[in-house]
């Protein structure tokens, strides 16, 4: 049986990470509540084969009960608002009523690119993560940081001058960066997988489930890797 030590850390790509904190149940846990409908015990062995069972029959109410504890640094605010789609989970997200972007970040360089991807999600293309031609790339992303520090700076300026950040939030572009808690059942999560690591969402989407599975297939590696062989996802994990 795999040994969880947490926190377990996984960088996504694009910036940001995802941490496993806490975990309720083990990788049998699932075999092991089902196991309820005739009030038997199993090995460890036969408890293997009855989690690939259930995966195979599509029976996933024993996997409720396998629970996770993540908390997810540094995404977007809209990937944040995908996340939040997803209704069978429990979230709880960073305020931006109490407290500034800024916090937390401790350079102040707009003409780092380092320094800005840490507190606004820059788009791949322009940093050569994904292969994508946009034109005149060069000149667009000095457009880009240049709009982004204006925004900043205006947003800086209505709270030194007294309003709400609630209300001077409003400038502050939507790629911000945010946190939040995020607990979800491993049901949840299998239905997370086949919508998001599928090749019609979106890039930051998909490298944020991907480092979720990569924790997954460290911690639960009998119950995840099956569910990801038998919904052909496996491969979807190195594109
Ligand atoms: C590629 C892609 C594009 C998308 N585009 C859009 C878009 O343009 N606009 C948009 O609004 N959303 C969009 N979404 C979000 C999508 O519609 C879902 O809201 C999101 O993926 C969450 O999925 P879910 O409802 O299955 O998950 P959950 O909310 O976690 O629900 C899990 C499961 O519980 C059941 N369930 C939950 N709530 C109900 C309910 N009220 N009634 C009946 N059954 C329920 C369903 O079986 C559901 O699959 C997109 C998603 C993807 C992957």
């Amino acid at each position: 049986m795999t040994v969880f030590n947490p926190p377990i850390r996984e960088y996504i790509k694009g910036g940001g990470y995802i941490e496993l904190e806490e975990m309720l149940g083990d990788d049998l846990t699932p075999a092991r509540v089902a196991r309820i409908s005739y009030l038997s015990e199993g090995t460890e062995e036969a408890n293997k084969k009855l989690v690939k069972k259930l995966i195979d029959l599509g029976h996933e109410t024993p996997f409720e009960q396998q629970v996770f504890r993540f908390l997810i640094h540094g995404i977007p605010m809209y990937i944040g608002e995908q996340l939040l789609r997803h209704r069978i989970a429990s979230p709880l997200k960073r305020s931006f009523r109490y407290t500034h972007p800024q916090k937390g970040i401790e350079q102040d360089r707009w003409d780092s690119v380092e320094f800005l991807n840490s507190l606004v999600h820059v788009p791949p293309e322009f940093l050569g993560l994904r292969e994508h031609h946009i034109q005149e790339s060069d000149k667009l992303f000095k457009e880009v940081m240049e709009h982004f520090k204006k925004s900043f700076d205006l947003y800086n300026k209505l709270v030194e001058n007294g309003l709400r950040k609630e209300a001077a939030r409003c400038v502050l572009p939507w790629g911000m960066r945010t946190t939040l808690y995020w607990t979800m059942n491993m049901r949840s999560i299998m239905n997370l997988m086949r919508l998001r690591l599928n090749k019609a969402a979106q890039w930051e989407m998909r490298e944020l489930a991907k480092a979720m599975a990569r924790i997954l297939l460290k911690v639960v590696p009998i119950t995840f890797e099956y569910f990801l062989e038998k919904h052909d996802l496996r491969k979807l994990l190195d594109e």
